[in-house]
Parts: structure tokens; sequence; C-alpha cells
């Protein structure tokens, strides 16, 4: 508990939320505590991705423990790793049984760039990484489709769900990434309509942040449970 205490210091990482576990010291913590399969670490080293950022450092853990997790740290600070990591770790590729994973994102470029990163993340591996297009919400039969992790924005996803009857029903994780921007741009309706979607009962939900304005933490509030909250550096940078 002090170790985790000095490491958080040490970062700059902020904490609310009970029994949070340990920091990463670093990315082979991945392997040594959690079982990280050696594609990812060796991925991660042919990325150049030396030691864990400090939001990656703790936010890592709380998902890969089956918390919930509310974070938020600035732009550029690895957000995306930080919420892709525990689901690559968690989730096997090629399963039958539909969509593992969706990630929430405000843009499409902001979308592209998730998808773009996940790909690099799972070189050697046969994870389904979708990206929803226009036409993958019209017309695309995701019954055939094979889809580990969908990664979409509101408009898109709202649409496949209410109109083609989508089923996100066995969905493990869901992340509203940017969620701030989510809420800028006045997704509430189909934020709402993703949860909802989104029906299994033991679904881990994060929220990932740039800054924490209070319908962040509202929404926080309302569809999480017992969440860890990981903040670093100041609340709104
Ligand atoms: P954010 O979502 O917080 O704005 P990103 O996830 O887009 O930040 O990451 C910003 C950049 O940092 C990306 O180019 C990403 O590949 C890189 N990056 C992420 N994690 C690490 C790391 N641990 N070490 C080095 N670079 C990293
Ligand atoms: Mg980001």
């Amino acid at each position: 508990i002090e170790q985790a205490a000095l490491l958080r210091k040490k970062y700059g990482i902020h904490i609310s939320g009970y029994n949070v576990p340990q920091p990463l010291e670093n990315f082979s913590d991945l392997s040594s505590r959690f079982r990280c399969k050696p594609y990812l670490s060796e991925n991660l080293s042919q990325l150049g991705f030396k030691e864990p950022t400090p939001i990656q450092r703790q936010a890592i853990p709380v998902i890969l423990s089956g918390r919930e997790c509310f974070a938020c740290a600035p732009t550029g600070s690895g957000k995306t790793l930080a919420f892709l990591c525990p689901i690559l770790m968690k989730i096997k590729p090629g399963s039958k049984d539909g969509i593992k994973a969706v990630v929430l994102c405000p843009t499409r470029e902001l979308a592209a760039q998730t998808v773009r990163e996940c790909k690099k993340l799972t070189r050697g591996r046969k994870f389904k990484i979708k990206l929803m297009t226009k036409e993958l919400s019209r017309s695309g039969d995701f019954t055939k489709i094979p889809c580990d992790i969908l990664v979409s924005t509101p408009l898109r996803l709202d649409f496949a769900i209410n109109k083609r009857k989508l089923d996100l029903s066995r969905v493990e994780y869901l992340v509203l990434d940017e969620s701030d921007k989510l809420f800028e741009l006045g997704f509430v309706e189909q934020i709402d309509s993703v949860v909802k979607a989104c029906s299994n009962p033991s679904i881990i939900r994060s929220l990932f942040s740039a800054t924490l304005p209070d319908t962040v933490e509202e929404l926080a509030r309302s569809i999480m449970h017992d969440a860890v909250r990981v903040i670093v550096g100041k609340k709104n940078s």
C-alpha cells in the first residue's frame, strides 16, 4: 500500500475509490502481474513504448482488475493504450458470439485513429477490429461480419442500434473516449442509447476524458458501479 502511494505521488496520479490496485511500475508488470501475452509486450516494445505513461500506469491495472474506470488525463498522455491494453488482454480474438468491445469516439477522425492504434497493437493476432462507417451502419450485417472490437461515432452506432437492431448484448467492455467532447457535441441521447444496448450485466464501462466538467462527472455517477476515478495532472488541462 505504501509502495502504491509512492508510485502515485511520483507520477502525479490522484485516485478515488476503494481497493485501487497498485500502479504499474513498468510494462513488464503486465506479464508478471496480469499474464500479458508475449505478442502484446513485443508489439509495445516494437512501437517504441518503453514506459507506461501515468494514466496507463493506473488505469490499466484498474480495468484489468475488473473495475470500472473513470479517467481524466491531458491530451497526448496515452489514454488510447490505457483502455485498449486491458481489452486486448481480456478478450479472445475471433470469437463467434459477437462484438466484445465497443469504443465510442466523438469524431470520425478520432475513431479512425483509434482503429489504427488498435491494429498496430494487435499485429500478429487475428483480432477483428472494425470502424463503423456510414455504409456499415446502413447496410452491414453484423450477424455475418466478424467483429471483436467495434469503434464508432455516436450517430452511426445509434443508427445501427435503432434502425438495424445491432446486437450489443454480449459486449464486455464499453469505452466512452473523450467523453467531455461527446457532451460538448451534444451526443447525450446517443450515449444513452449505446449504454442501454450494451446490456450485458457484467459489462465493464470506462470513461476517458481530458477535462472533467460536471456533465462528465454526472454521467460517470449515473452509469458506473464502484468506479475508480483516476486523475492525472490538473482537473481541467
Ligand atoms: P490521448 O488520447 O491521451 O490524447 P493518445 O492515446 O492519442 O493520447 O497518445 C498520444 C501519443 O502517444 C500517440 O502517438 C501514442 O502512440 C503515444 N503513446 C502512447 N503511450 C505511449 C507510451 N507508453 N510511450 C510512448 N508513447 C506512447
Ligand atoms: Mg484520446
